[in-house]
C-alpha cells in the first residue's frame, strides 16, 4: 500500500466509512463529481417534501464546504515556508461549518495540481479553461495525487510560484478562489478550488439547496466586502458582469450593491477598469481566512 493510502487510513482512524469515502472522493474524482451532480439534482427533488424538516436537508449539505478567499489570502497560503496548525476553528469564525473545519497545512511548500474533475465532466467543446487548475497543499493531499493521479487527471508536482500562476490565469477568466474542506478529506484546508459557475458541481450543488433553504450555503463568505467610489466609477457594468453572486446590478444609471450577497471573491475589484472598487475586512463578516490574521487571532483566545 502507498504512504498516502496509509495516511487516509490514519487521518480517520476508526471512521472506516470516512476513509473509504475519502478514497473514493481522491482515485474516481471523475466519477464522483458525475454521482454528486446526479445525486445533488435528485436530492433537492426529494428534500422540497420535506422543507418543513430543516434538519434533513441541512443534515445532507452539511459535508462538503469551500471558504472564499481574496488574492491576498490565497497569496499567503501560497507562499508559506512553515507548517501553519491552527487546530478546529472552535468558534466558526472563519469556516462556520459543522465538520469541515480545520485549519492546517503541513510542509506547505510541497504543492500539486492537476485536472480539475468538475472541468472533465463537461464535454470538451464546453468546459471552461485552464482545466488543470486544482491545487493541492502540503503533506496531507500533494502526495496522494502524485502518488494515484497522475495518468488519470495529469497530476504534478509545482512551485509555489507556478501555484500563483495558476490562480492568477483562473481569476483572469473569472474563477473564484477557494479553500476547499470536506468531511471525507478530514475536514482541512489543504486543497484549492478555482470555481467557475459553468463547472463547477458544488456551485450548482449551493444554487439548488438554496431552492430548499436559502440559508443553506456551501460557500463561507471570505470575510471581506467591497467599497464604491462613486467619483471614479463610470457606470460601464464590467464589476456586474464579473460578480457571480448578483451582488452588484447597474440599476437605472446607478451602482448597487447588496452587501448581504457579496462573497468578497474580489473579482469585481480586478474587473474593474477605473479603480473605483476597494476590498476591506467586514467586521460584521466571519473573519478571514488571512493566515497572518488569524494566528494573531488565535493566540489571543
Ligand atoms: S467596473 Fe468599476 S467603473 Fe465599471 S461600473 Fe463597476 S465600479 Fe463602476
Ligand atoms: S460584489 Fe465583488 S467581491 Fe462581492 S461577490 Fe460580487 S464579485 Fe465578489
Amino acid at each position: 500500500m502507498k504512504q498516502s493510502s496509509k495516511d487516509i487510513l490514519k487521518r480517520h482512524g476508526w471512521r472506516i466509512d470516512r476513509a473509504l469515502h475519502n478514497f473514493i472522493y481522491f482515485y474516481f474524482h471523475k466519477q464522483y463529481v458525475t454521482v454528486s451532480r446526479l445525486l445533488t439534482k435528485v436530492t433537492v427533488v426529494l428534500l422540497s417534501w420535506f422543507k418543513p424538516i430543516k434538519a434533513v436537508p441541512n443534515a445532507v449539505f452539511n459535508r462538503y464546504h469551500s471558504k472564499i478567499l481574496s488574492k491576498n489570502d490565497v497569496t499567503k497560503i501560497l507562499t508559506l515556508n512553515e507548517d501553519i496548525d491552527l487546530g478546529r476553528d472552535q468558534n466558526k469564525r472563519v469556516i462556520p461549518f459543522k465538520y469541515a473545519n480545520k485549519i492546517l497545512f503541513r510542509n506547505p511548500k510541497l504543492i500539486a495540481t492537476m485536472d480539475c474533475p468538475c472541468a472533465l465532466n463537461q464535454k470538451e467543446s464546453e468546459r471552461c479553461h485552464p482545466v488543470r487548475k486544482c491545487i493541492a497543499i502540503g503533506q496531507d493531499f500533494a502526495p496522494i495525487w502524485l502518488e494515484h493521479c497522475k495518468e488519470k487527471y495529469n497530476a504534478i508536482q509545482i512551485t509555489q510560484e507556478e501555484a500563483l500562476d495558476i490562480i492568477k490565469e483562473a481569476r483572469k477568466t473569472g474563477h473564484i478562489t477557494n479553500a476547499f474542506l470536506k468531511v471525507a478529506t478530514g475536514g482541512l484546508t489543504g486543497i484549492i478550488c478555482n470555481c467557475c459557475p459553468k463547472c463547477c458541481v458544488e456551485i450548482e450543488a449551493t444554487k439548488l439547496s438554496k431552492k430548499i433553504d436559502k440559508n443553506i450555503s456551501q460557500y463561507a463568505p471570505s470575510g471581506y466586502s467591497v467599497k464604491h467610489d462613486s467619483q471614479a466609477c463610470t457606470l460601464c457594468g464590467e464589476c456586474e458582469k464579473a460578480c457571480h453572486f448578483e451582488a452588484i446590478k447597474i440599476k437605472d444609471e446607478k451602482f448597487v450593491y447588496n452587501i448581504d450577497a457579496c462573497m468578497g471573491c474580489e473579482l469585481c475589484i480586478e474587473s474593474c477598469p477605473s479603480e473605483a472598487l476597494l476590498l476591506y475586512n467586514d467586521p460584521n463578516k466571519l473573519l478571514p481566512l488571512d493566515i497572518e490574521l488569524l494566528k494573531k487571532e488565535f493566540e489571543k483566545n
